[in-house]
């Protein structure tokens, strides 16, 4: 490999950490200490109408609890907007971009789907989408082998807001490219959101990272643990729930007696490859109150 392995875990603030959220930073986490490569902590808070300050506090605290310590300076990306502008500004002169005036309520008959590029050409307020592909995008991740991405990419995702706010999307990308990221480790719920990453880093002509994608943990009725269904937030780090984390990772340990020698035998023991051809991995009843 010609670069050092740079990986990252990049939380949202609308809610606490939850144990989704921690299997996927130990998962990268661990990915990163295995190749001797740096792991970085971003917080994702570009949506400034969900996200808030307090819960990067919290979430920040929670992973220093089990110690998580991100190597570099936490990027911010809600301070980061200027450099957004800029990429945005660089996608107007390819005219990958099109104003758009389209209301939610004029998009349900299609959707929700921007179905056309419409051009507004008035003074209001709108938003830039990105204007759809045919291409078809395609790339091997470690542990679900080939992704391809059909009929992804027809929908124009707004990459800024009306509200001035920018896209997931967009900011994501800019700051992989950015901080050198070259290896994504995370949840498999953003699988779907790959196809319009790759698209953006065509754009750009940038080098996408590496992708790996963990199975989802999913509660007793088999539904993702995520913050939308309620998961329950974790706060405290302590050993049984890093163990638990792990655990559903598919590592063993031998006995350990504090987090950061349970990290040091969780590096040892890390394969990914264990992980192929496992769908879901089920929050057994007795972590339930993990749900
Ligand atoms: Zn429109």
């Amino acid at each position: 490999m010609s670069h050092a392995y740079r990986g990252r875990f990049a939380p949202s603030p609308t809610g606490p950490l939850h144990f989704g959220s921690l299997v996927s930073a130990l998962a990268s986490y661990l990915d990163a200490r295995k190749h001797h490569g740096s792991w970085i902590i971003r917080i994702e808070d570009v949506d400034g109408s969900r996200c808030q300050p307090a819960f990067t506090e919290q979430i920040l605290n929670t992973l220093n609890s089990y110690q998580l310590f991100s190597d570099e300076e936490i990027l911010i990306q809600s301070q980061r907007s200027d450099t957004y502008e800029h990429y945005l500004i660089q996608l107007k002169r390819q005219q990958m971009v099109f104003p758009c005036n389209c209301t939610r309520q004029s998009l349900t008959q299609y959707d929700g789907v921007h179905p056309h590029v419409c051009d507004s050409t008035t003074t209001q307020p709108h938003s830039w989408r990105l204007k759809p592909s045919s291409t078809l995008y395609q790339c091997q991740d470690r542990i679900q082998d080939r992704l391809v991405f059909t009929d992804d990419l027809k929908n124009s995702p707004a990459l800024k807001r009306k509200d001035g706010f920018f896209s997931y999307q967009l900011a994501v990308v800019i700051d992989d490219h950015l901080q050198n990221i070259t290896h994504l480790v995370r949840g498999a719920d953003l699988i779907e959101t790959t196809a319009q990453q790759l698209y953006l880093y065509d754009l750009f002509s940038w080098t996408p990272p590496s992708v790996c994608h963990i199975p989802l943990i999913t509660n007793h009725a088999g539904d993702k643990i995520s913050k939308q269904n309620h998961a329950k937030p974790i706060s405290n780090g302590h050993l049984p729930t890093l163990l638990r984390a792990l655990h559903y990772l598919t590592i063993d340990l031998t006995s350990p007696t504090s987090i950061p020698e349970a990290l040091t035998q969780a590096i040892d023991a890390w394969h990914p490859d264990k992980l192929k051809n496992i769908k879901h991995l089920p929050l057994e009843a007795a972590d339930r109150h993990f749900i």
